[in-house]
């Protein structure tokens, strides 16, 4: 049993980005928690930010249980003012000390929603505080796809429940329809890069230590190489935008 670790920018990026990933973690038996950074209390065209913010909660909970995740919790940060700051890497640090997870999943740092990007660094620079091994960490796509990925899975069998939890979001289906959106993505990325041949896959970037040398360069150092790319957008794995 693998214990996963979600940081969701706002409720509902876990569902779109990685909610058939998810699904087949919950499938395996494993153990998945989801932290909700902002509650996205400016998400809606009609609620006051504490109503839509309440409301998106409990959307987050209705999603977790289609999607089989155990365990939620909610930051409350600021939706649009998302920062990386020390005391919130620091926290991050924590949860990922505390909680041990074999993976760690998150937004990838060329989305165009700067939460998305403040949680990229939050995560990438609390896994610098802590100790090796790290985490596996797979980074996703909600915004902007991603132009180079090193894992893909495919969620075939978990389209279901992937667009059940993504529909639990109705107040942000009502502003775009994420649903579709994501069903057409995942077919993309089934059809174009699922070697496997599945019909719906999601695509990650994926930050893990190599066993060994590569080319006389040391595992930790291939890491520390890739780790770089994945936090300024430009080398291995993503391309500069
Ligand atoms: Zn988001």
């Amino acid at each position: 049993m693998a214990r996963i670790l979600v940081l969701s920018p706002h409720p509902d990026d876990e569902a779109i980005g990685c909610g058939g990933t998810l699904a087949s973690h919950a499938a395996a038996g494993d153990d998945i928690h989801v932290i909700y950074l902002t509650s996205g209390e400016r998400g809606s065209r009609v609620l006051k930010p504490r109503e839509a913010a309440y409301l998106r909660e409990k959307e987050a909970e209705a999603a977790a249980g289609v999607l089989g995740v155990a365990g939620i919790e909610f930051w409350r940060e600021p939706e649009g003012a998302l920062m990386a700051s020390a005391s919130l890497v620091r926290r991050v640090g924590d949860a990922i000390r505390i909680f041990a997870p074999d993976y760690l999943y998150t937004t990838h740092i060329a989305e165009s929603h700067s939460d998305h990007r403040a949680a990229t660094r939050m995560a990438i620079g609390a896994l610098r505080g802590l100790p090796r091994p790290w985490p596996v960490m797979r980074l996703f796509e909600v915004w902007t796809p991603l132009q180079r990925y090193d894992f893909v899975q495919d969620i075939s069998r978990h389209m279901g429940p992937k667009i059940l939890a993504v529909r639990c979001y109705a107040s942000q289906c009502a502003n775009l329809r994420y649903d579709e959106a994501a069903a057409a993505l995942n077919r993309y990325r089934g059809a174009m890069h699922n070697e496997g041949g599945g019909e719906y896959a999601e695509a990650f970037l994926e930050i893990r230590e190599a066993a060994e040398k590569s080319s006389g360069v040391a595992a930790s150092q291939l890491l520390e190489r890739r780790l770089a790319g994945a936090e300024h957008g430009a080398g291995p794995g993503v391309c500069k935008t």
